[in-house]
């Protein structure tokens, strides 16, 4: 019999958990009767349309057995069982994609900061860790020194025996087992240190936390070969709303989408009319670790009557609303309806379009209501409505622009566009926006200092995606977005005649530090946008020097340039000290040109192409 390692991963995550994040460690029990619903679960979702599978609904339960004496506690179900590949893979790792990466030492730092409660554990960096995983099962460990898994798939007449003390690895081998489906017990440990393991042994205890966590499971719980079950077995959503907490309603949501943290905003409906049907949605607090990539999938539970007919629905959910959890129960819908025919439904369509519907006036809710959580509910999930707002040519804009957030330079925190123009003075014409990593960094551009100085405020876009989700939107309420380092910042007539009586004054000068560049930049002006600095670098036409940065680190963008406008600050000293050289000294002047238009690009946070001659440049104004 082979010992085999968990997955490096695992074993640290396993690690974080045993020794750290839950106080509540009574949530291994509705995680391990919630594993056992799924099993059943599928194996009923088989029955129907394999005629392979003869178990009658009535047979389906979930046996909780205690032993004082062993000091154990058995969960077993009469579910689909899992074979050798099965247990290896399901409980062999925690996370099944291959994208975790974090470093020891994040590790570490993550885990010296542990929450007192779980409830507050939304702020909390080492369960929004942990919460990213789905560690259902590992939960075992919490309560437990040993525990063992014996379990059969159905159709299979082998059965095999998991078994792990933790941390340091697994095994598994044949066994026997009367019948398929799943055992799991745990040897619960010692008790020490005013942790009492002993009290999930006790009959009350294990009768109350079933009753807490797992009444609506829709399989008989059955407690200690007991006559009733202890469960009531209406599902969640079936109840009536006034009937359910608000911990209800989250205890349900972290069992059944094996999340950490209560959710951000729940919704939970009923549509009555040509489609009937019921819809539990939820809005996770944090993104899971793998939203942002193509493992990630969308989608809501689909239920027939109370029965699941499909996991992730993924006609339920537009792509900008795809972080939602929940599910949709209809008794309009047929039981035995294959995958493919339900992507062409009509019916679903119109659930779709009307759950939309219903996730968007509850974010409205939020965004008005509850400021501080949707903030915190946006800092997960903005980009995802962000990318809404830009993909499909913004046919979802209209939607979807009233719930996207930018961070206001003025006001120094996130606000909406709504919010925005509903701020601006008399007299401005136009959005302004600036491109920066940072907000921070973006109020040190010099690019601002004139639409500042105007007294209007200015949007930080500090993500990839912005400037192309404004761009898509064009306008907002018939003002145009205007980027402040692009080609038009709208300026007033006083100031356009200024600027072109400057240019005109200087063309020499100007021609000649445009020839000195060379194709480095596709001009040289005098600016009118800045205050105290001599020189920044701006674009002209539509595409931008932010956008271009995005594009160049796309596979096939590397060769989409900008067209850059050096604008020099005809009011600043070092422009007079330029225009004398132009008379004195050109060579010199050659040198500034080149200065100026390196410190331009630092400023942007552009490459430098050439330090070493900047560097030289310098030293030789220096001896
Ligand atoms: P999750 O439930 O989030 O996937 P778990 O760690 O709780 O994570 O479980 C991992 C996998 O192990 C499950 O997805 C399921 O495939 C399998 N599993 C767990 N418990 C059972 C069970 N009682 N019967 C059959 N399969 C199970």
């Amino acid at each position: 019999m082979a010992r085999r390692q968990f997955k490096t991963e695992s074993k640290r995550i396993l690690d974080l958990m045993i020794n750290s994040v839950y106080t509540h460690k009574e949530i291994f029990l509705r995680e391990l009767i919630s594993n056992a619903s799924d099993a059943i679960d599928k194996l009923y979702f088989r029955s129907l349309t394999d005629d392979a599978v003869t178990l009658s609904k009535e047979e389906y339960r979930i046996d909780i057995t205690l032993d004082k004496e062993a000091r154990t506690l058995r969960v077993s179900d009469n579910g689909c069982g899992m074979d050798e590949a099965g247990l290896n893979e399901n409980l062999g790792v925690i996370a099944h994609s291959g994208t975790l990466q974090f470093s020891e030492q994040e590790l570490r730092e993550r885990a010296g900061n542990l929450p007192d409660d779980e409830t507050h554990a939304g702020h909390s960096p080492s369960v929004r860790l942990v919460g990213q995983f789905g560690v259902g099962f590992y939960s075992a460990f919490m309560v437990s020194k040993r525990v063992t898994v014996l379990s059969r798939a159905y159709g299979s007449e082998q059965a095999y025996l998991w078994e792990s003390e933790g941390v340091e690895g697994y095994s598994i081998k044949a066994a026997d087992k009367p019948s398929h489906g799943t055992e799991i017990t745990l040897y619960l440990k010692d008790d020490a240190d005013g942790e009492t393991y002993g009290e999930f042994l006790e009959a009350y205890r294990a009768q109350s936390l079933i009753k807490k966590y797992s009444d609506y499971i829709r399989y008989p719980i059955i407690l200690d070969g007991g006559e009733e079950p202890v469960n009531s077995m209406i599902p969640l959503w079936r109840k009536s709303k006034n009937e359910l907490s608000a911990d209800d309603y989250n205890g349900f949501y972290k069992s059944k989408f094996h999340d950490f943290t209560d959710p951000a905003f729940t919704v939970h409906y009923t549509v009555e009319g040509a489609v009937s049907y019921t819809a539990l949605l939820y809005g996770p607090s944090q993104a899971p670790f793998n939203f942002y990539s193509r493992d990630y999938e969308k989608g809501l539970q689909l239920y027939a009557n109370g029965v699941l007919i499909m996991d992730k629905c993924a006609e339920l959910l537009p792509d900008h609303f795809s972080f939602v959890r929940g599910l949709v129960d209809s008794p309009d819908l047929s039981l035995n309806i294959s995958r493919e025919m339900l992507q062409h439904d009509r019916q679903l369509k119109a659930m779709g379009k009307s759950i939309e519907k219903k996730i968007k006036g509850e974010l409205e809710r939020l965004l008005e209501h509850e400021r501080e959580k949707y903030e915190e509910f946006y800092k997960a999930f903005g980009l995802q409505l962000k990318y809404g707002l830009y993909s499909g040519y913004g046919q979802n804009a209209e939607l979807l622009k009233d719930l996207v957030l930018f961070h206001s330079l003025a006001e120094e925190k996130p606000v909406t566009i709504k919010e925005y123009v509903e701020k601006m003075p008399e007299g401005q014409q136009h959005i302004y926006y600036i491109c920066a990593e940072t907000p921070a960094k973006a109020a040190l551009l010099p690019q601002t200092e004139r639409v500042r100085g105007k007294g209007y405020d200015i949007l930080c876009l500090t993500e990839d995606v912005d400037e192309f989700a404004l761009k898509m939107l064009r306008a907002y309420d018939e003002k145009e977005f205007r980027s402040v380092s692009g080609e038009d910042v709208g300026l007033t007539d006083e100031e356009k005649e200024e600027q072109k009586t400057k240019s005109e004054e200087n063309k020499d000068l100007l021609a000649f530090i445009n020839e000195a560049l060379g194709d480095k930049v596709n001009g040289v002006t005098v600016s009118a946008r800045l205050g105290r600095h001599p020189v920044c670098l701006t674009s002209e036409g539509d595409l931008t020097i932010e956008m271009e940065k995005v594009l160049s680190q796309m596979p096939h963008g590397g060769d989409i340039k900008a067209k850059r406008v050096l604008e020099l600050n005809a009011n600043h000293a070092v422009f007079a000290a330029m225009r004398s050289l132009f008379v004195t000294d050109r060579e010199k002047l050659k040198v500034y040109a080149n200065l100026l238009y390196t410190q331009a690009l630092l400023i942007e946070g552009l490459p430098v192409d050439d330090p070493v001659s900047f560097s030289d440049d310098i030293c030789s104004l220096m001896v």
